[in-house]
């Protein structure tokens, strides 16, 4: 059966400072956020009831939207309290909150001084990012084509909808040639991330853990937190620029983010790597803390 499209849900949808019906909630073809990208989002999960790191999610979007020009009308206080009153109404236990702000119809060419900035917030019951299956034995890469963008050619640390273009057309090209998602080198070649997560490099032996600098891409919430926890496991993280031939050099590859939470990574192209117990170890640790935030 066809899953049902976002757009057909049941429910509630936050909108606006307002509570209303989840068909509801739409917008005029005519938005400036649609046309020249003027929209910021973010990516939440919810366990046990309760949402993961809130407060950072909604700093970052208010951050976000900063960066692109814009002030959503709402205090953090406020954003935090709308996320918690949607997962409650929508009774979401284990899910996603996805908060979203953009430049609404009052002007329609590029400039954009007097768009009202509109802000929602939708919720729901949702699993793995990647298929639990594949995601156990490791999720295969393709290299993109695409760079990650040079930093001074867009607002690169923020959750801004058009950063996402280049990776639903990466995306789509790995999934075509039956990859699960892909690896973006950045503009000056060097290993990236992948498509909506942060990318990870290690070698059991040594305990040495390796990632690249976020210098033109989001230092993810998740990538903070595991690198918290790979360093009490006595793991020595090292952030630095890589290049695409050094793969070979790694035993294991894993990805972190909110939605793919700890993926190992079994293949990049013509790099193979294994699923390590660490890995396994981390991911264990990530949903103890996740948890355990909700009985203390
Ligand atoms: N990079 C990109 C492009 C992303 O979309 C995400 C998901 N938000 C991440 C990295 C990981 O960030 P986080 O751990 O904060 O979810």
């Amino acid at each position: 059966m066809e899953p049902v499209p976002y757009d057909k849900r049941n429910g509630k949808i936050w909108f606006n400072g307002q509570v209303i019906d989840w068909k509801d909630a739409k917008l005029h073809v005519l938005t400036h956020g649609l046309h020249y990208g003027s929209c910021v989002f973010e990516g939440e999960r919810v366990y046990n009831g309760e949402i993961f790191k809130l407060r950072e999610h909604t700093d970052r979007l208010i951050y976000s939207a900063r960066r692109m020009g814009f002030e959503i009308p709402y205090t953090v206080d406020q954003i935090d309290e709308a996320c918690n009153e949607i997962i409650k109404i929508q009774n979401v236990q284990n899910g996603y909150v996805r908060p979203v702000a953009w430049r609404g119809s009052e002007m329609m060419a590029i400039s954009a001084q007097k768009n009202k900035i509109h802000f929602a917030i939708a919720t729901w019951e949702w699993g793995s990012y990647f298929d639990p299956k594949i995601k156990e034995h490791g999720i295969k890469l393709n290299v993109s084509k695409w760079r990650r963008p040079a930093p001074n050619t867009i607002p690169w640390d923020t959750k801004a909808a058009g950063l996402y273009m280049i990776c639903t057309l990466s995306k789509h090209e790995a999934e075509k040639d039956g990859f699960n998602d892909s690896l973006m080198l950045d503009h000056e070649d060097f290993v990236a991330e992948a498509t909506g997560a942060n990318i990870f490099f290690l070698n059991e032996e040594t305990k040495e853990i390796h990632t690249p600098i976020p210098d033109c891409f989001l230092d993810g919430i998740t990538r903070r937190t595991i690198i918290d926890i790979a360093k009490e496991k006595g793991f020595k993280i090292i952030e630095r620029k890589i290049k695409l031939e050094e793969l070979k050099n790694f035993e294991a590859c894993f990805l972190t983010g909110t939605a793919a939470e700890v993926t190992p990574v079994s293949q990049i192209g013509d790099y193979s790597f294994k699923v390590t117990n660490s890995i396994g170890s981390f991911f264990d640790k990530y949903l103890e803390i996740v948890n355990r935030k909700v009985i203390a």
